[in-house]
């Protein structure tokens, strides 16, 4: 076993883009704060995705049995694909600019309380979702995935909206990518149970937010062994406007009624040109065949007194 395996050692992996870039600025606040809480904290901000995802595996293979991530949601992703299988734990401090999974775990909004819950270090287990696209290997997201409207909509959110804040950036996003969809016609094969109709997306909810606080699956939670699904079937432009305004204050999904099931495994038919996301990154196309993975992965959270 590496030697700084032992515990009060800990690495932890940053995303210096996050939260445009302010993971980056709290870095000599967070080590300080580490560092009084007793850990000798080894801090790397890789680049790329491909270096954080390698890292977080690297920690593991090293015999590590303690992660920490800091960032939001698409460099949790990268990192929970490192360490899948390990048995590693992982810590959350979240500063990106959505940060929905760390709203689902229930941990502090300011990075640096969140950092606080380290000192402790009480896990539980949470849900995993894995997603096999027809032309990628399989992945595994933590919060929520999607196909067709969603996905196009998080593709344009972290491409030329970027420069928008949270929500607003997503919101954006579904709009132009609206403007633009079709519908398609999906069938949803619930181990032999079948669902066939049109749709505007589909979500396939672990978290119950995505996109900064839209609350796509208000009732999911992370560890209760289900995954939420949801399908909105083919929208229109006043359906849209009407909901809106509830989109943009509080997230809520209500005004546009979608379908909601619950599965623990499904496969979704589409046309080969439906693209599917996890937690906003890009995974490929139909078909998608999902499983979720009860307890995948311990998460630092906050303890809960005994009653
Ligand atoms: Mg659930």
């Amino acid at each position: 076993m590496d030697s700084e395996s032992s515990d009060n050692t800990v690495w932890v992996l940053g995303n210096r883009r996050a939260g445009r870039a302010r993971a980056g600025r709290l870095a000599p606040a967070l080590e300080r704060l580490l560092e009084s809480g007793g850990f000798r904290a080894k801090f790397f901000w890789p680049s790329t995705r491909e270096e954080m995802r390698a890292l977080a595996a690297e920690a593991a293979r090293c015999g590590h049995r303690k992660l920490v991530v800091v960032g939001g949601d698409g460099t949790l992703l990268d990192a929970i694909n490192g360490i899948h299988g390990s048995g590693i734990e992982l810590g959350i401090i979240p500063a990106g600019d959505a940060n929905d999974v760390a709203a689902a775990l229930g941990l502090p909004r300011d990075p640096l309380v969140a950092a606080r819950l380290l000192f402790d270090w009480h896990t539980r287990p949470v849900d995993l979702v894995r997603a096999k696209c027809a032309d990628a290997e399989a992945r595994l997201y933590a919060g929520v995935g999607g196909a067709g409207l969603d996905a196009e909509a998080a593709r344009l959110a972290g491409g030329r909206f970027r420069f928008l804040p949270g929500r607003a950036r997503y919101l954006a996003g579904a709009l132009q990518a609206f403007s633009g969809r079709r519908a398609f016609e999906v069938t949803l094969d619930f181990g032999g149970q079948i669902y066939r109709g049109p749709a505007d997306m589909i979500a396939l909810a672990n978290a119950a937010s995505y996109g900064g606080g839209i609350q796509i699956a208000p009732g999911a939670r992370m560890d209760d062994g289900w995954l939420d699904v949801v399908v909105v079937e083919a929208l229109s432009w006043p359906k849209v406007l009407w909901a809106l305004p509830a989109l943009c204050w509080s997230g809520g999904m209500g005004g546009l009624h979608p379908l909601r099931f619950s599965a623990r495994q499904l496969k979704i038919q589409a046309s080969p040109g439906v693209a599917f996301h996890g937690d906003g990154e890009p995974f490929g196309h139909a078909p998608i065949e999902i499983e979720l993975l009860p307890g995948a992965l311990r998460v630092v959270c906050a303890a809960v007194a005994a009653p």
